[in-house]
């Protein structure tokens, strides 16, 4: 049977090497991004993803990345379609969030870009995952969140010893 993206993503959250890897990809690609020059108002219309009428979807290694840095500030997404990282319209997660954050503006000039940069550093995320040996999922934001958050609170799942979110850090 094919493990679980809980089984997958939590036993990496502690790998200091997978993290720097992380770290450095996404410093490349926000420079990349940058240099479109995109435009963004910030008002995180589009991190409401019912109301904006987009799903943001990651991999496992960005999830892996993702729950290192939120452990401290886990926030359980519930029943909204909202992201639960956007806090009084700004993004607490910043420095650890997805790539498909990163990437996507609704600025129309950004069309042209936006794919191919989007495809291109996903194949990079998966070799990533593929020289580190974390299996390569490609899940929907708020159900990845989901499971984890579940997978969090459960005892028994093998997750003793490692120093994921604790269950009383679940916001
Ligand atoms: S990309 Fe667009 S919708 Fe998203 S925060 Fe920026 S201006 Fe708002
Ligand atoms: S992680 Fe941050 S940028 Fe991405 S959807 Fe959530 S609040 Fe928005």
């Amino acid at each position: 049977m094919s493990p679980s993206l809980s089984e997958i993503v939590l036993p990496a959250v502690n790998r200091d090497d997978l993290a720097a890897k992380m770290r450095a990809f996404y410093a490349d690609a926000d420079a990349a991004i940058a240099a479109y020059r995109p435009i963004c108002r910030n008002r995180g219309e589009c991190c409401r993803f019912a109301t904006f009428g987009h799903k943001l979807y990651v991999s496992s290694v960005e999830l892996v990345y993702f729950v290192r840095h939120a452990r401290s500030a886990w926030r359980e997404p519930g029943e909204s379609s909202d992201c639960p990282c956007q806090i009084d319209g700004l993004c607490a997660a910043r420095p650890y969030r997805p790539l498909g954050c990163r990437v996507f503006f609704c600025d129309p000039e950004a069309r042209e870009w936006q794919g191919p940069e989007y495809e291109r550093r996903l194949l990079e995320l998966r070799q990533i995952g593929a020289d580190f040996g974390v299996d390569y999922r490609y899940v929907e934001w708020l159900s990845a969140m989901r499971e984890l958050t579940d997978a969090i609170r459960s005892k028994n799942r093998g997750f003793d010893g490692i120093d994921a979110p604790s269950p009383d850090m679940i916001k």
